[in-house]
């Protein structure tokens, strides 16, 4: 059986003060950046979409069709009536697969540390996430990244860079630590949900540290352009799930990595498989040494960062890599 030549993916159907979250999204948002670098893949290697749980997502509208339906109920209804062939779902809070019309294959992309419900054909973004959650075997794929959304820049500037929501298990404390070591500077580019914990921040190191707020388009790409090294230093702690954190797939990674920007990470979940060849692993914890400051000056050039990062994660690459998932969902294969 071939793979149908139209997929139906969902996304998270998220609503802000702004509206729903679209993909890619305006501004924080790991699950719609990976989803808009497999759909870019998907559209190369031929393929038509239709994008559900995110309206006004903009695309050229003779490949990818996005309806106005946002809501589960509207999503479940829309799959109901229409009857897609092929399902991707990346809504992670969902319960789309106990409902889905008859005929319709269906596979889920799973970005959160808590165990997913069911058995749903699942995918994982990373090994650790997949051995953290003691399922035996699965699909492993990581999150893809389409270069030309990220251009390389060679020269940077002295700052590192946090990008993401600023929380304990993210490690934005650490990484203003870090700075503080290093003698340099921390942009934090995020959302912050935890002011006890952003005030933290401020109290004990307001002298190197600056808030950008949450950045996207021209300042987003800027800051990850420019910086010396993003600075991803997750932490064994409670995430948002209440497991403790096990870094699933962090899209910064490769989206800093396509703009020839190395990484400084800690060894939590799956970030000490990504970093070989595009940057450093330091402790967790917020003390570090001497050695930390020699390692952080080993980290590679921006060139060769790029194009592991190309190699690595490349949307058409893991975007092929989806397909056999999809042969296997169409066959009617079943896995958790
Ligand atoms: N992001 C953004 N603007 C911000 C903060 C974050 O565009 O101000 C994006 C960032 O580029 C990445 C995503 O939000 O694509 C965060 O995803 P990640 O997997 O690193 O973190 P998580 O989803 O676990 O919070």
């Amino acid at each position: 059986m071939n793979i149908p030549e139209r997929i139906c993916l969902i996304a998270p159907p998220f609503k802000t003060a702004h509206g729903w979250v679209r993909v890619p999204p305006d501004g924080y948002g790991g699950i719609q950046w990976s989803m808009a670098n497999l759909m870019d893949g998907l559209l190369v290697l031929g393929f038509r979409l239709t994008l559900l749980g995110a309206p006004g997502s903009t695309w050229p509208a003779d490949r990818v069709e996005v309806p106005p339906v946002a809501e589960a109920e509207e999503i479940a209804g829309w799959l109901a009536d229409n009857r897609p062939p092929l399902v991707h779902d990346f809504a992670n809070f969902s319960d789309f697969h106990d409902h889905l019309p008859h005929g319709s294959a269906y596979c889920r992309t799973w970005q959160l540390t808590s165990v997913p419900p069911g058995c749903a054909n699942t995918v994982y973004v990373s090994r650790a996430q997949l051995r953290s959650m003691a399922v035996p075997e699965a699909p492993v794929i990581p999150l893809p990244v389409n270069p030309n959304r990220y251009r390389l820049c060679p020269d940077k500037e002295d700052y590192l860079l946090f990008l993401g929501r600023i929380s304990a298990w993210k490690g934005t404390y650490e990484a203003a630590a870090l700075a503080e070591h290093l003698g340099t500077r921390l942009i934090v580019a995020g959302p912050s949900w935890e002011p006890d914990y952003k005030q933290r921040i401020v109290t004990d190191f307001g002298g190197v540290v600056t808030f950008a707020g949450e950045v996207a388009d021209h300042a987003r790409a800027q800051l990850i352009e420019r910086a010396m090294a993003i600075a991803v230093l997750s932490q064994p702690v409670a995430g948002p799930w209440g497991q403790t954190w096990c870094e699933p797939g962090a899209a910064v990674v490769a989206e800093a990595a396509a703009c020839g920007t190395p990484a400084i990470a800690t060894d939590n979940g799956c970030l000490p498989s990504l970093i070989p060849g595009i940057g450093v692993l330091v402790p967790t914890g917020s003390r570090f040494t001497r050695l930390d400051t020699l390692t952080v000056e080993r980290l590679p050039d921006p060139a060769q960062v790029r194009a592991v990062a190309v190699e690595r994660w490349g949307y058409v690459g893991i975007a092929s890599q989806y397909l056999a998932v999809y042969r296997d969902c169409v066959v009617g294969r079943r896995w958790k």
